[in-house]
């Protein structure tokens, strides 16, 4: 695979733009008007860039608009704070750049239609699931303007890397490394020509961002019975603090990245993905930083990079072309034929969804993982997969698992409700994975168990780390009483 690229470019490589309509820009439009909602960062982000240059060229104003509403597609006070962090740097930056910001209470497609009206033409960035889409369509289909779509959050635009859903890594990975050199290309700002600061638009003032959460009726709390999923004190959202934790990351723990990825008690991982998941930090970015700072050798950077880009993008092909992506359904056919045919084995243990989420199993590493996830907002790759394959083996049916996998993953991680989200859970279920010796329960669908977490890392050592965190953040302490075959146990 080649890494190399041309070293800076302001030019926005045309597969990453797509017009949704053949509206012809209102030349008496006061401003081109950028309405934000998955890039939230004013730097590396091809739509604001584009928006930056179409409005030079049309000799308008800029307008950034972003539209505030509560329940985000179903976001918790948790993630909604870690948002707002970021959507306040954001007003900041742009403000050094003499570009307007404005967060305006209401819809996204109501608020972007209204500002539309005084619009000469608008530009949205690429979100890949359906109430991403739904937006965007309304708009585009309601606008008397021109609305074009730039695809910034990929490295390698998604209908570029492949025109159909893919099958497994093996598949799209020749695809997207063919490409990845092309798209590896630092984006300059572009000076803007008027300053529109003194656009007289209201605008939400987000200094107290607790207040903020308030009016928006965010409840906080550790999802306890009756309360909200607060803010967790161990992550801050924006792209200052994305780019920040990053280089610490490349400094100090880069280097052990492909001997530890499976050790889930290290914390040697990069905590990109909820940066990711806001569009806080552009992964061309991160590529690019990973790759120029060859530090501990290529297996590093390669196996970074088969995450980052290979991974990733295979999840949001599977989202951007599927509207079942967070549906059993959507499991393959073997994968559903296997766990249908196994559906009456006996289980050894049976939990209820409110158990599983209490973190009430017998597993204490299992336990563990539920607890870094509900107290922490994150979880570790290597138990994201243990978490959600022990669901399947501990629920009446693997329709029930899938269900309650989603909910939880939504409900607790800052980077859920994410394409990775709904792709990770589906791969539990076989997606993007092959056939393995048929067992119970399972059947063919990869199983995981506990002595093989033994074998392969030590959970004891994560389950000392996850209480760790969670009484650095001020959660409850483990209830270990129901947890067996462990370090707890005689
Ligand atoms: C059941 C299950 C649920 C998951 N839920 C989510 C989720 O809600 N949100 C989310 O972003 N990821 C999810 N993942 C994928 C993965 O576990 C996380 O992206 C990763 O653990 C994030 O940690 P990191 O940023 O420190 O990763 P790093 O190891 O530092 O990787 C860098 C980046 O590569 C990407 N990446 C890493 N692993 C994967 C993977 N397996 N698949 C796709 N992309 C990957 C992420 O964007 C990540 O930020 C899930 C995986 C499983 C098995």
């Amino acid at each position: 695979m080649s890494l190399k690229s041309p070293k800076s470019t302001q030019t926005i490589d045309a597969t990453r733009i797509k017009p949704l309509n053949d509206q012809e820009p209102n030349t008496k439009g006061d401003f081109v008007l950028y309405s934000m909602e998955s890039s939230n960062r004013a730097e590396d982000n091809h739509a604001l860039e584009y928006a930056v240059q179409r409005a030079n060229d049309l000799k308008k104003r800029l307008l950034v608009l972003w539209p505030l509403f509560g329940d985000d597609f179903g976001s918790r006070r948790r993630q909604k704070h870690f948002l707002l962090q970021g959507v306040r740097e954001v007003g900041e930056t742009l403000k050094e750049r003499k570009i307007k910001f404005a967060v305006q209470t209401g819809g996204q497609a109501e608020k972007t239609l209204e500002f539309a009206k005084h619009a000469a033409l608008v530009v949205v960035d690429r979100g890949y699931l359906r109430h991403h889409t739904a937006w965007r369509d309304k708009v585009a289909s309601e606008a008397d303007v021109p609305v074009v779509e730039v695809e910034s959050d990929v490295v390698v635009p998604i209908e570029t890397a492949s025109d159909k859903r893919e099958h497994a890594a093996r598949t799209i990975r020749p695809k997207i490394t063919k490409r990845i050199g092309d798209y590896l290309v630092e984006l300059r700002a572009t000076p803007i020509d008027q300053d529109s600061l003194n656009l007289s638009v209201d605008s939400v003032p987000l200094d107290d961002l607790d207040a903020v959460c308030d009016s928006l009726q965010l409840r906080k709390g550790f999802g306890g019975e009756g309360e909200g999923v607060g803010p967790v004190s161990l992550f801050a959202g924006g792209a200052d603090e994305a780019k920040r934790l990053f280089r610490v990351f490349l400094k100090d723990r880069f280097k052990y990245y492909s001997a530890h990825r499976n050790q889930p008690q290290t914390s040697d991982c990069s905590y990109m993905s909820m940066y990711l998941h806001f569009g806080m930090v552009s992964p061309v970015w991160l590529a690019m930083q990973a790759r120029d700072a060859a530090v501990g050798g290529k297996e590093n950077v390669d196996d970074f990079i088969e995450e980052l880009v290979v991974r990733r993008e295979l999840a949001i092909n599977f989202c951007a072309f599927g509207d079942n992506y967070d549906d059993y359904d959507a499991i393959p056919d073997f994968a559903k034929k296997t766990l249908d045919e196994h559906q009456d084995d006996e289980r050894e243990h049976v939990y209820t969804a409110q158990q599983l989420e209490d973190a009430q199993t017998h597993d204490p590493y299992w336990n563990a993982a539920m607890r870094e996830m509900r107290y922490t907002g994150y979880m570790h790759n290597y138990m994201r997969m243990y978490w959600g394959k022990k669901v399947i083996e501990w629920t009446k049916t693997p329709q029930y698992a899938f269900k309650t996998l989603v909910h939880l993953n939504d409900k607790y991680f800052l980077d859920g409700r994410d394409p990775n989200s709904y792709t990770g859970v589906s791969w539990c279920f076989g997606t993007h994975d092959r056939g393995w010796t048929e067992r119970d329960v399972f059947g063919k669908v990869r199983y995981m168990n506990a002595n093989g977490l033994k074998r392969k890392c030590d959970p004891e050592v994560y389950v000392e780390k996850v209480d760790a965190l969670v009484r650095q953040v001020g959660g409850p302490a483990a209830d270990h009483s129901r947890e067996e075959d462990s370090l707890f146990s005689a």
